[in-house]
């Protein structure tokens, strides 16, 4: 069996199950006690802040330890709402754990606006350009698409916000970006970063949020007043550690360059009646099917090869919200599935894979007919 749906959760690097189970057994006191062996963890878990900050580029601010990318998501936006008149800016292309938290920001209230998406899978510059205004509060903006790998350009959002709202945060949600592209957020000039272990080989339940500067955020949950105020209730120790040794051991531009590999094999090995939306990121692709369902096909592969229908969180919802965003007809939605690499995948097993696909495909083609 195949797996090519790596978006979704990446298998753990045997290294990070060895650091967790080595916490768990040998390091478990609680971080916030006071005693000696304690501060040895709450030691070790300022090193790992240090080595994310020092992956993702950032001199300054801080890491904000929590259980994964959607309360990163729910901290960054909730704790960024202030009262009077401010204003809300979301593309159109988030995942739903941003979109929905948007969604309920603007049910209680809030002034949200949703920039459109263009036919590249990216937003719509000038769309933005023209919602950006004094009121601003927070800009939030996908890094990389975990439904389509466009790229977004954040430079450009940065110095929109420079330009036009010069007090409003930029939140960037990362999580298929952090480990997988090069980039830097001090060079970027973003304020909120938003990460998830298990999307490059650390643990599920548990990611983080960069927080260029405290001051601007406000706690959503209340508790003992760990992770700065910020984030109370006691540290995933086992699994923070686990996600270091991971973000450690990864080469972010070694792999990109094998991940842009195994993605061309992929392509020409694919049966010429099957389309796909060219993207920047290697690591995503969103493939089209003439005339087949996407889920009838996905299913038909399960026992060998295993693809996605979009997000996992999303795969339950009729259509798509962001293929239709960018102007995929209901027919081109319905035929989509998502394919998505690890670095560590062989290019025997993508040939493979793009062959069964393909051989998969006419068969079910041939029934429909
Ligand atoms: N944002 C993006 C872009 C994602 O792909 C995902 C995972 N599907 C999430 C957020 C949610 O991550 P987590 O599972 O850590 O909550």
């Amino acid at each position: 069996m195949i797996y090519l749906d790596n978006a979704a959760t990446t298998p753990m690097f045997e290294g990070a199950m060895e650091v967790m189970r080595q916490e768990a057994c040998c390091n478990f006191y609680n971080p916030s006690a006071g005693y000696h062996a304690a501060l040895n963890v709450s030691k070790s878990l300022n090193e790992a802040r240090k080595t994310l900050l020092e992956k993702l580029g950032a001199r300054k601010g801080d890491i904000i330890f929590t259980s994964g990318a959607t309360e990163s998501n729910n901290l960054a936006i909730f704790g960024s709402v202030r009262g009077g008149k401010t204003e809300y800016v979301f593309s159109g292309g988030e995942h739903p754990s941003v979109y929905n938290t948007a969604r309920a920001l603007q049910d209680k209230g809030g002034v949200v606006h949703f920039v459109p998406l263009g036919k590249n899978g990216q937003i719509d510059y000038d769309e933005l350009e023209k919602v950006i205004n004094d009121r601003t509060r927070l800009i939030s903006i996908i890094h990389v698409s975990n439904e389509t790998g466009a790229i977004n350009d954040i430079k450009r959002v940065t110095l929109l916000r420079d330009k036009l709202a010069p007090n409003a945060l930029v939140h960037v949600d990362g999580v298929q970006a952090f480990c997988k592209i090069q980039f830097s957020l001090d060079q970027l000039g973003i304020d909120l970063y938003t990460i998830s272990a298990h999307k490059f080989g650390g643990p599920k339940g548990v990611g983080a949020l960069y927080v260029k500067n405290k001051q601007a955020l406000k706690n959503i949950v209340y508790g003992g007043g760990q992770e700065g105020g910020l984030r109370s209730g006691t540290e995933n120790v086992a699994g923070i550690k686990a996600m270091e040794w991971a973000v450690k051991n990864i080469d972010v531009g070694a792999n990109f360059k094998n991940t842009e590999l195994l993605q061309k094999i992929f392509l020409e090995n694919l049966d010429k009646k099957i389309t796909w939306l060219e993207t920047d990121s290697p690591y995503i692709i969103s493939l089209s099917f003439p005339g087949v369902n996407g889920e009838t096909l996905m299913r038909a592969l399960e026992n060998e090869v295993i693809v996605g229908t979009g997000s996992a969180c999303s795969a339950k919802h009729a259509g798509n919200r962001i293929l239709e965003g960018i102007g995929f007809n209901k027919d081109k939605i319905k035929s989509s599935l998502r394919v998505s690499f690890n670095a560590y995948q062989s290019q025997d097993e993508v040939t493979k894979a793009a062959k069964t696909i393909s051989v998969r495909y006419n068969e079910i083609l041939e029934k429909v007919k």
